[in-house]
């Protein structure tokens, strides 16, 4: 009798959903109630990606992504929205239903309150169609760098520049490309979509087959208030090789 009367007075407060005698409340909540009133994927959680029609890839405004990652990405974001609190999310499958939407299952970890939540739930993706920057921007022939081949005091040859085109080629990264290549009488012009790429591309080329290169860069315009530069990329191969 002793003891049960001592357990009695331990639990001070109850939950008002089950009516649950205990002291560890969340939101006022029990535990049980607090996990099953709290939703970490709403029912009808949707994601906006898009879709380049073009080269098929998938992209977040300007930056590429992929349908686990932007799923995961925005999960996350609404769960720190709404809770303030960094989750763990697993894609355990996604199913592509067309080409306007795909299905992606998931498991969603976090600690809410010093709860730890876990929870299945599905997503939808919803694609909309478009024509990425990059492929639009081959399709203009856009440059903004120009990687000018020759070499010092002679003129390349045949085989130097079908090497130094190799490796343009194997030094563009994922977001740039090569808009054109013109040949001329005293080495190679090769077209690059950006600054950075171009530097490479010069980089690699002075660092396999010999020589320096130096940058110059020309007023071209201007965009949203900023100027706009073509940079001049002159790669000089070495006299003899
Ligand atoms: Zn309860
Ligand atoms: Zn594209």
């Amino acid at each position: 009798m002793k003891e049960r009367r001592r357990e009695k007075e331990k639990w001070s407060k109850f939950c008002p959903k089950c009516g649950k005698k205990t002291n560890d409340l969340f939101d006022s909540l029990c535990k049980e109630c607090f996990i099953k009133q709290t939703s970490l994927i709403e029912a009808d959680f949707k994601v906006n990606v898009n879709v380049c029609v073009n080269c098929g890839g998938y992209f977040k405004g300007k930056e590429r992504t992929s349908i686990e990652e932007a799923v995961a990405d925005s999960v996350r974001k609404e769960i720190r929205k709404r809770y303030g609190y960094e989750c763990k999310v697993e894609i355990e499958e996604e199913q592509k239903e067309n080409d306007s939407r795909a299905i992606v299952y998931l498991n969603v970890k976090a600690e809410i309150k010093g709860v730890e939540i876990e929870e299945r739930g599905i997503v939808e993706v919803i694609f909309k169609k478009e024509i990425c920057e990059r492929c639009s921007r081959i399709a203009g022939g856009y440059y903004e760098g120009i990687v000018q081949i020759r070499a010092k005091n002679r003129i390349p040859t045949e085989g130097e520049l079908a090497m130094a085109e190799e490796i343009a080629y194997s030094s563009v990264g994922e977001k740039d490309f090569i808009s054109k290549e013109r040949k001329l009488k005293g080495g190679l012009d090769v077209y690059v979509s950006s600054m950075e790429c171009g530097r490479r591309i010069s980089r690699q080329i002075v660092k396999k087959l010999g020589g320096s290169f130096s940058e110059s860069r020309k007023l071209y315009g201007r965009k949203d208030g900023r100027n706009i530069y073509r940079v001049s990329f002159s790669v000089r191969l070495p006299r003899s090789s």
